[in-house]
């Protein structure tokens, strides 16, 4: 049963006119340069693909419905636009939650229409080279002086590190032994004084998405540029979190979709000993199995999508989606590139570097380790 309506769809269509037309021809530019151009931002912008539940005052679209950014995540994934779609999705889903949601009506007048339009382009730092799943450990501090906050620490793996224009920044503002009441939000734009970018790094996929180390050397922000109050950030981001699991998890669904489909249409037209690699019952089978786990996984991601519109999704069932979405996209496109043999290793065809992108998504946004310990609270409550 489908959750999306004529709206959807034909939101759907014409995301799909523009990405083929917009985006698809320039991934393999973007893959080789790691990063992908700034005016695909603009253009999304410009055609409605961005900032969708930004109000209208603000130029977004004026919906708050995540079954419009579901539309997209699928057909990112359909055209395998890889590091590009991450980078896209990032602002999207999860990023733009938090300044909809904590900005002042000052800062939302500041920054909404940029972000909206993609002018501005966004990126949120938990991560840092010392402390990943254990978020209560992060070193980043800001110490309050006069009405600016002064900022120092490092963060690792920000995707749109180069690229991004506002950083949500989380940072200790308080007695590290208080605990997460002393952690905060910090918006750190492009430009300040002591913000540096370290280098693109590489990666064995993703990599027209850029990721990058970030610096802040007594980086001097305004108190204007607290995201909603101090010490509630763990609050924040714990709320925040349970979207960009979702999205996630429903990322890996679509994704492993696309990987059983491109694999369909190759085990069809490949032979092998004078007979199409569809027919050995190995093929039918593992396609079987594939096409059983899409379709019995697909109807609680709906619900999910449902249950996030409502406001009613829990942090167990984000991390369950996430965890079995993510889990779907790494065997799906192992198992799938198995099926290309050697010719799924180039990258030419679409399910190498599908296999190399899923590879990352059982890691970020929180690990499948991670993801169990959130369930087994709720199981064990
Ligand atoms: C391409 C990419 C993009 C990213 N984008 C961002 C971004 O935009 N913003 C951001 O803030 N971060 C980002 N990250 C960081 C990502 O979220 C972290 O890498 C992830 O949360 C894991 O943290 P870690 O790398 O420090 O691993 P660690 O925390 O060091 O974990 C190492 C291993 O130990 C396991 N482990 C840790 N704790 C436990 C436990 N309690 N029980 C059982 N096992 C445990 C983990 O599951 C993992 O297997 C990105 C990472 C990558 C690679």
């Amino acid at each position: 049963m489908t959750i999306y309506e004529l709206d959807h769809e034909l939101f759907r269509s014409s995301f799909r006119a523009f990405a083929e037309r917009e985006l698809a021809p320039h991934v393999p530019e973007w893959e080789r340069a790691g990063i992908m151009d700034r005016s695909a931002y603009l253009e999304a912008g410009r055609h409605g693909f961005i900032g969708m539940a930004i109000p209208e005052a603000f130029g977004g679209g004026g919906v708050k419905d995540f079954r419009f950014n579901a539309v997209l995540n699928e057909e990112v994934a359909r055209l395998n636009l890889g590091g590009g779609g991450l980078g896209m999705m990032l602002h999207n889903d999860i990023t733009t939650p938090y300044f909809i949601e904590y900005c002042t009506d000052e800062q939302r007048a500041r920054w909404l229409p940029g972000i909206a339009s993609g002018e501005l382009i966004t990126a949120i730092a938990m991560t840092e080279p010392g402390t990943g799943s254990d978020l209560q450990s992060i070193a980043t501090t800001a110490v309050r002086d006069g009405d600016e906050w002064v900022v120092n620490g490092a963060k690792t793996f920000i995707t749109n590190g180069i690229n991004s224009d506002l950083v949500v920044v989380a940072c200790r503002t308080g007695n590290p032994n208080d605990g997460n009441d002393s952690m905060s939000l910090l918006v750190i734009e492009r430009g300040m004084p002591g913000f540096e970018r370290g280098r693109n790094l590489d990666k064995i996929g993703q990599h027209s998405a850029d990721t990058a180390e970030l610096f802040f050397s007594d980086v001097r922000v305004p108190a204007t540029n607290v995201l909603g109050e101090i010490g509630n950030a763990f609050k924040y981001l714990s709320f925040n979190l349970a979207q960009e699991r979702l999205s996630i998890g429903l990322y890996g669904v679509a994704a492993a979709r696309a990987a059983l489909d491109w694999t369909i249409e190759y085990v069809k037209e490949r032979t092998a000993f004078g007979k199409p690699i569809s027919s050995f019952q190995n093929t039918k089978f593992v396609l079987a199995e594939i096409a059983t786990e899409i379709d019995v996984t697909q109807p609680f991601i709906n619900q999910c999508v449902v249950k996030l519109n409502a406001g009613e999704l829990s942090p167990a069932d984000a991390a369950k989606s996430k965890l079995w979405g993510s889990e779907l996209q790494k065997r799906t496109t192992d198992r799938c590139l198995q099926l290309f043999g050697g010719y799924g290793y180039m990258t030419e065809y679409s399910i190498g570097p599908a296999y190399a992108d899923a590879r990352i998504s059982t890691i970020y946004g929180g690990t499948s380790e991670i993801m169990k310990t959130i369930i087994s609270k709720d199981v064990l409550a």
